[in-house]
């Protein structure tokens, strides 16, 4: 279920822009490249990653030719020029004056991967205008002039603008954030800036929301890429957390609540990274969670084995073995009272020995069934002066907090972005399936 809303526009309206390309390697997606930002898109459904052109036909070239579209190819490691031309449809015997022509260019001679290439082809194969943008300063094209080829490198500047999105979570974190199309890389700052405040491995609840407000840049009216989050709220069980992204004086930046605590925390709250990954094997599941705390005095992370497992805070590695039932277990003295210990580990990471030093979030070792577990599993269990405890009942020490100049600049700084996320709350939550 999908239903409309403001906030929503951009969604929309970065699907018309950021097509899947790689299944349709031919005419690759006819994207409406050049559309005016303020352009009021009709909605799409979800699924479509082909959108005709609804711009004024562009004036032929040749008469012969019955129309042309825009190509996207995303560069692979490993592509080049030529092999671009080849999966964006271009002529066979166009190819070697437009690779002549490239040459001029020497960002074309070393293509980015994970970046797009554009071009405006003729359904017969000929190359109308090519567009690469190297680097978020840089845009390379090559044009058809006078029947020439001509490649072209200029400075361009790209506009930010924050796009706002909400979505409330029905089955996963991800399955939320594909549906509300909001990026990957967006959903894992998320995770990690809550990483002291939520386990997203255990306390995500079906009905929990969250929005975000995000950098995303454009050049000339097209999505390039998406940056930094800005804001975000997280409504967990009920209880909203928030955040806000703020660069101080010094240069030195971080996420905060609205209020100005640092969301920095001395623990993590889970010992696994949150990743599209890493949360493959809580889809199916929604509690990964095998049994209780109480039950075994621990916490049993359901995951693959090879999962990576971090340290929750700055450590002294106080043990790195095997330990009868915890088959290969690290223990990490934190400042006192507290220790970690993380067991069934299938091997244990590079230097990860007794009396070295870790910092919060390094990866120690990866998950395993070695000792006596069933399958493979994480079991973390959180001690303080050497008794198991349960974490989640634990007051643990609180982060700074902004005061005074500091504090007033942060709060004028900030603001804007708060009052993004009191926007979206406001309105009406896309609701998805
Ligand atoms: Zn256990």
């Amino acid at each position: 279920m999908y239903r409309i809303h403001p906030v929503q526009h951009s969604t929309l309206r970065r699907r018309l822009w950021l097509p899947v390309m790689a299944a349709l390697p031919f005419f690759g997606v006819m994207a409406a490249f050049g559309i005016d930002p303020g352009t009021v898109v009709e909605p799409v459904p979800t699924q479509t990653v082909v959108q005709p052109l609804d711009l004024p036909q562009p004036q032929a070239t040749d008469t012969a030719e019955s129309f042309d579209y825009w190509s996207e190819e995303r560069i692979r490691r490993g592509d080049t020029l030529a092999s671009l031309l080849q999966r964006m449809g271009v002529a066979e015997e166009e190819q070697a004056s437009i690779l002549a022509a490239g040459r001029a260019s020497s960002a074309l001679q070393r293509l980015a991967p994970g970046r797009s290439m554009l071009a405006r082809v003729t359904s017969s194969g000929r190359l109308l205008l090519l567009r690469y943008l190297a680097s978020d300063e840089r845009l390379v094209t090559i044009e058809r002039v006078q029947g020439e080829f001509v490649a072209e490198e200029r400075a361009v500047r790209l506009e930010m603008r924050p796009i706002m999105r909400s979505a409330e979570i029905r089955s996963s974190l991800f399955a939320a954030t594909d549906a509300a199309d909001i990026p990957d890389s967006i959903a894992s700052q998320l995770a990690e800036i809550f990483s002291g405040e939520i386990d997203f491995h255990r306390d995500l609840r079906r009905g929990d929301r969250l929005s975000v407000v995000y950098e995303a840049y454009y050049h000339d009216g097209r999505l390039v890429r998406t940056g930094r989050l800005l804001s975000a709220e997280f409504v967990n069980a009920g209880q909203a957390h928030r955040a806000v992204y703020y660069r101080d004086g010094q240069g030195r930046e971080g996420y905060f609540t609205p209020h100005g605590q640092s969301l920095k925390r001395a623990f993590l709250k889970s010992p696994l990274p949150f990743s599209r990954i890493s949360s493959g094997f809580t889809s199916a599941r929604f509690h990964p969670v095998l049994q209780q705390w109480r039950a075994h005095r621990g916490i049993d992370y359901a995951a693959p084995t090879g999962t990576p497992v971090r340290a929750v805070a700055d450590a002294v590695v106080a043990f790195a073995g095997w330990q009868n039932g915890y088959g290969n277990i690290v223990v990490l003295d934190h400042h006192k009272p507290y220790s970690t210990a993380y067991a069934h580990l299938s091997r244990f990471a590079p230097g990860v020995k007794k009396g070295r030093r870790v910092n919060q979030g390094d990866i120690i070792g990866y998950v395993g069934a070695t000792g006596l577990a069933t399958g493979p599993h994480l079991h973390y269990e959180f001690r303080v002066a050497g008794v198991q405890r349960d974490p989640q009942t634990l007051k643990l020490p609180i982060a700074f907090s902004l005061e005074g100049r500091e504090r007033s600049r942060f709060l004028a700084q900030t603001q804007p972005y708060v009052a993004r996320l009191e926007l979206l709350r406001g309105s009406n939550l896309a609701a998805f399936d």
